[in-house]
Order: structure tokens, then sequence, then C-alpha cells
């Protein structure tokens, strides 16, 4: 299977069983903008639960917020988005269509869209932010932006959150949320869009501490990563070098994933100095400065950052779970998902529709929702055929209601990667799953 095979089957995977769908396809797709169905939106808030747990739940020095998308123009301006969050493109002289300038089809000077030669003149800075009006008039003076990323609601509020949650630095404000970036080159399914979801720590820490504090968060995030299943060896640190920082960086490591289009990153963790909060002090002309009760000393905090994409860590489990095999004679596909992220943990079968059979599968499958499992009644087609739609569809386990649960109340789980089958009593079903479903990694 070629590497761009693997995309176009996963593309056709998500669709058919429910995971990703291009958005408003019924009038040709918008560009670059998904929607997640039944599977993948269970498979997104599995992602984002589990960050959420890690990140605030599990610490004491971490809480979380959830900003507004919307924020006082002035902020982009502290952030030095207005200025600097652009891309060079230049314009075909002909045809109108704009094309990142750093483009090798655009090297020549030739147009790849119309095929006009010395097309293009100097490029010109492109801001990557969706704008916005604020009230009725549409005019300079109400423009607002969608947030490109969610770290500025967490310095605007950084003293609302120390303050109320009564926290000393070292602390971190976590988030989840949307932003959006109107991308030139978007692409390559959901790994860039123009609408996406981001879960970004701000770190606050005391100037000098950075260092150390930048390594903790670096080793922490990669172990998330390998915690969802992620292939260790699929994934490495990127380092920035001294020419490829931000503005606002003192060091950077990307965490890369090789995706079948390359290596590419999907969570950055940034070293930021007092970069942000200085600057909003500046704009805002209110102190963001920390004040340590043991000392006395007043400083403004420097900034340890991770920003990793809800849906690139989507693309990531899918991609990393994909395989195809042969079965004894028969060819399955299988999205290995760890049973964590998995959207449907357990589906239940009655072997045939008769002889009492539906009526236990069926009271199985209601005990396990109430148990908050989700679980899937399935009695199409044969045995054979349900087992490959859940196995398609990333279900870790399959319970069969046969003629022997009739008689003793047991009934077999068939795991999906091993296709080992155990017999359990179908009381002990859902702690079976339970159990494994709290195991560590
Ligand atoms: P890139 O170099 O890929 O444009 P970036 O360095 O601008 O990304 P950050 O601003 O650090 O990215 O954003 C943090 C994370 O947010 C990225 O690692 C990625 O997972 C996610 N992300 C950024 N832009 C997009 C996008 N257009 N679509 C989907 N996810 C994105």
């Amino acid at each position: 299977m070629s590497q761009n095979d693997l995309m176009d089957k996963l593309v056709s995977l998500a669709k058919r069983r429910g995971y990703i769908f291009q958005s408003s396809e019924i009038y040709g797709g918008t560009g670059s903008v998904w929607d997640y169905g039944p599977l993948g939106v269970e498979l997104k808030r599995n992602v984002k639960d589990l960050w959420w747990t890690t990140m605030v739940h599990q610490r004491d020095d971490v809480e979380g917020l959830d900003a507004s998308i919307l924020m006082h123009p002035r902020v982009w301006e502290a952030s030095g988005h207005v200025d600097s969050f652009t891309d060079p493109l230049i314009e075909c002289s002909n045809c109108h269509r704009r094309f990142r300038a750093d483009l090798p089809e655009v090297e020549g000077g030739q147009c790849p869209v119309c095929g006009t030669r010395d097309a293009f003149g100097e490029p010109r800075q492109f801001n990557l932010m969706f704008k916005t009006f604020m009230g009725p008039v549409e005019e300079e003076a109400s423009v607002v932006y969608l947030r490109p990323e969610t770290a500025q609601g967490s310095y605007v509020n950084f003293l609302n959150v120390q303050q109320s949650a009564r926290k000393k630095v070292p602390f971190g404000i976590a988030q989840i949320g949307k932003a959006f970036r109107n991308e030139i080159t978007p692409g390559n399914f959901i790994f860039r869009t123009r609408e996406f979801e981001q879960m970004e720590l701000q770190f606050f820490v005391e100037p000098g501490t950075e260092d150390e504090w930048f390594e903790h968060w670096k080793a922490a995030r990669m172990e998330w990563h390998v915690s969802l299943g992620i292939r260790p060896e699929k994934m490495r640190f990127v380092e920035h070098g001294p020419d490829e920082l931000a503005h606002y960086a003192k060091k950077a490591v990307d965490i890369e994933y090789e995706f079948p289009f390359g290596w590419k990153e999907f969570e950055g963790v940034h070293s930021r100095t007092d970069y942000d909060l200085s600057r909003h002090q500046e704009f805002s002309g209110k102190r963001l400065e920390y004040i340590d009760p043991a000392s006395n000393q007043r400083f403004i905090p420097y900034v340890v950052e991770t920003a990793v994409g809800v849906d690139r860590t989507v693309l990531v489990a899918l991609i990393d779970g994909y395989r195809e095999e042969q079965v004894e004679g028969v060819q399955r596909v299988v999205l290995g998902l760890n049973p964590k992220l998995a959207p449907i943990k357990v589906a239940v079968f009655p072997l045939v529709k008769k002889d009492g059979l539906p009526e236990i599968a069926t009271k199985l499958h209601q005990e396990l929702r109430r148990k908050a499992i989700p679980s899937f009644y399935d009695v199409a087609g044969s045995i054979g055929r349900r087992y490959r739609r859940q196995d398609e569809a990333g279900t870790p386990w399959c319970v069969t209601v046969d003629g022997q649960s009739a008689e003793d109340g047991s009934v077999t789980i068939r795991d999906r990667d091993t296709l080992e089958q155990v017999r359990v009593s179908l009381e002990g079903v859902s702690p079976w799953i339970l159990e494994r479903l709290s195991a560590p990694e």
C-alpha cells in the first residue's frame, strides 16, 4: 500500500464509518473544513477528555479556563499577530489567484493555474487571521478577529486565574478551544484546516527556571502521546534552530509524527520568556506582575507553552491505528485505536435472531449503556460481517450471545487485535471491560 493510498483509504473509511465528513458536502464542500460524524465526535471528545484529565485533573499546579473566541482587537496587536502572523503571497497578473511565494510550483514564475509566464510581482504579506465585525456597523473601528490560538485568552486572564484560584507561581492555565486561521495551503485531510481545535497549556514560571520546566513539559507531552498508544518510533523531537525561532521564543521543540506525507509537527513546546505578559502589560496599561508571597519580590513570569491540535491528534490516532491484514484467508481492515480512544467500546451481537438471544443481548447492551460504557447493538448480517464492521470502526471488544448463553448465562468476548475469545458470565462483562479501560498503559 503506497502512502498516498493510505490517506485515500483513511478518508474513505472516515466517511463510510461516520468519523469525518467534508463540510457542506451537498454543496460541493467548503475549503478545508471538516465535520465530525457520530464516531468522530466521540473520538475527538475522548482525546480532549484524556488531555484534560492529564493536564488539569491530575495536577495541583494547573487550572482550566474557557476564554471566548472573540477578544478585544488590541490583544492581537499586543501579541504580534496583526503585524507578524502573515505568509508571503504572490498574485498572478492574469487570473489574480494568490499563492504562497515559497511554493515550488511557482518558482519558475509561471502561474500553475492559468499558465501565464512571468506572472508574479513582488510578494505581499497576507495576514492569516479571519476578520469580522462586532455590532451592526461594518467599519474599520468595529473589526474583530476570530482567535488564531487560545493562548492569548490565558495571558489576559493570568491575574484573574492566579488570584481567584489562589495559585503560586509556578502554575499553569489549560484551555481547549476552537481556533481559526485563513491558511493559504491547507490540506492533507484534517492535518491543516481553517477551523480547528487546540489544547494549550500556558505554564507561568519564575525567570531562571524556564529551562527546567521546558524539559519537564517536553518529556510529559511525549509521555502523553505514548499513553494514547501512538507508536513511539513514529514520533520524534525536532528542536528549532536559532533562525527558525518565533519572535517571542527563547527555545522551541516540535513533536513530530511520521505522517504518510512526511514527518510533520503535531505539537509544539515553546519557551516564550516574559514576552506575552510584558506586551499585554504595555498595551493594556495594567500591571501583570506576580508578587511572591514569601520574598515580596515582584516579577513578570516567564511562560512555557505546550500547544497541540485536537484534529491533528485525531489524524495521528487514525493513521497510527490503521492496518490491513489477512485473517483465515479473509482480508480485514482494522482501526487499532487504543480502547481509551475508541468511540464504541463494545458491540453486542446475538448469534441468531431467535431462541431468545436478541432479548438477552439487548438487556446486556442496555446494562452496559447504563454503566456509561458506549455499546453498540447489531443483529444484521453474518457474525463475520458484524465483526468486520466493528474492526473498521475501531471497537476493541465484541460480545456474542449464543445458544450456551441461554443455558448458562455466559457469553464470549472477542478481542479486536488478538482475536482471542474468552467466556465470561453476563454479569461479568461490564467489570471485565471497565477493568481494561482503566488499566494504565
Ligand atoms: P504549522 O507550522 O503546522 O502551521 P504552527 O507552528 O503554526 O503550525 P502552532 O501555532 O504552534 O502551530 O499551533 C500548535 C498546534 O496547533 C500545531 O502543532 C497543530 O497541532 C495545531 N494546528 C496549527 N495550525 C493548524 C491548522 N491550520 N489545522 C489544524 N491544526 C493546526
